[in-house]
């Protein structure tokens, strides 16, 4: 509680509300910029892309030509040409190994569109009255992150995960939840074909005297992604069956990887109803696109190209300790094979890096231990200890 001088008290969450109100005033006064200045090409979505995410230059094509037309939808709408054809909403799915950059995908994308993003996970997602949260939570999110600014929030994008986990024949569904998944399949219907939802603005489970915020989500953008484990045998018998033998255990890691990525290519509608999603769920994401497995060469890209790349990260670390930091072809090679065999994608990355360089910055700070750090192979391999070679000028000032 916060004091007042004459004995009023206010507390956090009002103090919170009352902010927000503020500010929501304070933007009405400003007068409302119009939510898109210019809506980028496809070609302007698919650079942005490239400079956050490596590879997966097919799905960046298909985000960006879905995302563009969804937004000039919008922008058509507003217009409000009476007599005119509408342009149907475009909901992704994307399908793709775990790592391999679907949220990476999405965010990037909110960024480049300058809109409001809720990222969710579709197993925590419950039919209202069970244990776990509401769907409607992730739309209280995407509020949140548009500060509650609901016009922004209701052309914002909404990232789901795991989505092939609430198909029907999911093996993993706990007891706390409706035990088909179904009914969220169907609440998550809802709110992707369009609904107003009614959003407890608290969170939490709904309650009859919260005061409900309505929520219209016909012009949100919902993108869904999962992993799809065992779809591709389905595309497999689908298409014949074509003997590329993917399944074969002594199979190198690499090629299965690959000829699953080839397959998923190919995936049709029946393919995903098949694997459990209901139709209906299927048809409000006419956007498919699946993601192709990451390689050596990517994971070796991913680990120094992008902007906030793991390595540019610990340069930048090394630099504020007075030290150099600098990795080998062959180590960052190394580094990538590591991280392959773990089968979490480019997640995995930072688990092999963080390893390797726990003993170096424990002793970092220690007198004598400045200096420049060469990673080599054999030191990504445990083979040798990186030791800080001081270079001449400093030594000559020692
Ligand atoms: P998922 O496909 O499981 O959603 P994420 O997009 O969350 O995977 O990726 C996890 C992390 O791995 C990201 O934060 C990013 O740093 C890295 N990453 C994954 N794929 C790529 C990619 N194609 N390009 C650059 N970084 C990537």
């Amino acid at each position: 509680m916060v004091e007042g001088p004459s004995d009023a008290y206010i507390c956090s969450a009002c103090v919170d509300l009352c902010h927000n109100i503020i500010r929501q005033e304070k933007r009405k006064a400003a007068g409302l910029k119009p939510l898109f200045q210019k809506i980028p090409a496809p070609r302007e979505i698919y650079d942005f892309l490239d400079r956050y995410v490596i590879g997966q230059s097919h799905a960046r094509k298909t985000l960006a030509v879905a995302v563009h037309n969804h937004y000039k939808r919008l922008t058509h709408a507003d217009r409000a040409d009476v007599d005119d054809i509408e342009i149907d909403k475009s909901n992704i799915l994307l399908i793709g190994p775990t790592g391999c950059g679907k949220t990476l995908l999405a965010r990037s994308l909110a960024r480049v569109l300058d809109v409001p993003i809720a990222i969710g996970d579709a197993t925590t997602l419950t039919e209202a009255g069970y244990v776990g949260e509401d769907v409607e939570n992730i739309l209280l999110r995407l509020l949140q992150n548009a500060d509650f600014d609901l016009d922004a929030a209701q052309r914002g994008i909404v990232y789901i995960d795991e989505i092939d986990k609430i198909g029907r024949s999911a093996g993993n569904v706990s007891i706390t939840r409706d035990v088909s998944g179904e009914g969220v399949q169907q609440a998550l219907l809802k709110m992707i074909e369009g609904t107003v939802a009614n959003i407890p603005p608290q969170g939490g489970r709904k309650h009859p005297e919260q005061q409900y915020i309505q929520m219209d989500t016909s012009q949100i953008l919902f993108i869904c992604a999962g992993t799809f484990t065992g779809l591709e045998e389905i595309i497999k018998r689908r298409t014949g069956g074509k003997n590329i033998g993917f399944a074969s255990e002594e199979a190198d890691h690499d090629d299965t990887a690959a000829e699953r990525g080839q397959l998923l290519e190919l995936v049709r509608p029946e393919d995903l109803v098949e694997f459990g999603m209901i139709p209906e769920f299927v048809g409000r994401l006419p956007v498919v696109s699946a993601l192709s497995p990451l390689d050596e060469a990517d994971m070796v890209r991913i680990l120094t190209e992008p902007r906030n790349a793991l390595c540019r990260q610990y340069e930048k670390l090394f630099g504020l300790a007075d030290s150099k930091l600098e990795f080998t072809d062959d180590a960052l090679h190394e580094i990538a094979r590591r991280a392959l065999v773990r089968n979490t994608g480019a997640r995995a990355l930072r688990g092999v890096v963080e390893e390797i360089m726990l003993d170096i910055m424990f002793e970092l700070p220690d007198p004598g231990r400045q200096g420049r750090y060469l990673i080599t192979d054999a030191v990504v391999r445990g083979e040798e200890k990186a030791a800080p070679v001081r270079d001449r000028r400093r030594k000559e000032s020692a």
